[in-house]
C-alpha cells in the first residue's frame, strides 16, 4: 500500500488536505497517528521556506514520504499582514505562541477599522512541498485564492479566517459557502491539484 505522512499539527488544515487526497489510493498518515514527534521551528522568511523545512524534517525523522504544508492570509491594506504569521496573529495578546481563531479575527477587524470594502482586498496563499522518504524534495507548489474581508464575522464553516473571508463572486465567506466550494477553489486545492501527479507517482514507486 502506497503511504504518505501528512506533515501539520493543524487538525483542520489536515481535515481539508486528506479530504483532497481521498480520491487516491493512497494511505494518508498524520502526525497525530505517533506517539514520538519532532518539532519543527517556522523561521522560515516564506510559506515556502516553511512548506519546505516541515517536508524535509518530518520525513527525515519518520522515514517517509511527505508533504509539508504552509499557509496563511496576506491583506493588502495592511501590506500582506498576517502573511507567514497568520495562525500567531494575535499572539501578542494571549500567552500562547499560536493564537485563537477568534482572536486573530478580531485583532484583524481591528486592525482595518476605518477601511473601505474596496480597501479591503485580501489572498489566501499554500504553499506545499513534497519530500521522499531521505528528506529531499521532489516537488513544490504555491498557489492563491483571493477574496476580501468583511466588516464582521459571517458563518461556521471552514477555519481560521474564514468567517471574514468573503469570495467576491459568490458574495459569501468560506465560513457560509459549502466545504466542496472551498475543495474546488481554495488556495489549498489549488496547490495540491498541481501536486497530485508527483504526490501519485512517488506514492506508487514505494
Ligand atoms: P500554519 O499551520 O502555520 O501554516 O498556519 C496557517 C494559518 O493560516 C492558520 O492558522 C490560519 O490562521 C491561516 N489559514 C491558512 N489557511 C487557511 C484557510 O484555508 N482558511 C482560514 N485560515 C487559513
Amino acid at each position: 500500500m502506497s503511504v504518505i505522512l501528512l506533515g501539520t499539527n493543524n487538525r483542520k488544515k489536515g481535515v481539508e488536505l486528506l479530504e483532497l487526497l481521498s480520491p487516491y489510493k493512497i494511505a494518508v498518515h498524520t502526525l497525530s497517528d505517533f506517539k514520538s514527534k519532532v518539532d519543527v521551528i517556522e523561521d522560515g522568511k516564506s510559506f515556502m521556506e516553511n512548506a519546505r523545512k516541515k517536508a524535509i524534517e518530518h520525513a527525515r525523522f519518520f522515514k517517509m514520504l511527505t508533504i509539508g504544508e504552509d499557509s496563511g492570509l496576506s491583506v493588502d491594506a495592511l501590506n500582506g499582514e498576517p502573511g507567514i504569521y497568520s495562525a500567531r496573529f494575535a499572539s501578542i495578546l494571549s500567552s500562547n505562541s499560536n493564537a485563537s481563531d477568534e482572536l486573530n479575527n478580531e485583532l484583524l477587524l481591528t486592525k482595518l477599522s476605518g477601511v473601505t470594502l474596496e480597501s479591503r482586498t485580501a489572498f489566501y496563499t499554500c504553499a506545499a512541498a513534497v519530500a521522499d522518504a531521505d528528506g529531499k524534495i521532489i516537488g513544490e507548489a504555491e498557489e492563491y485564492c483571493q477574496g476580501r474581508i468583511l466588516f464582521e464575522l459571517s458563518g461556521e464553516s471552514g477555519f481560521g479566517y474564514d468567517p471574514l473571508f468573503e469570495i467576491v463572486e459568490y458574495h459569501k465567506t468560506f465560513g457560509v459557502l459549502n466545504a466542496s466550494i472551498k475543495k474546488a477553489i481554495s488556495h489549498r486545492a489549488r496547490a495540491m491539484r498541481k501536486l497530485i501527479p508527483i504526490i501519485v507517482n512517488a506514492a506508487l514507486e514505494q
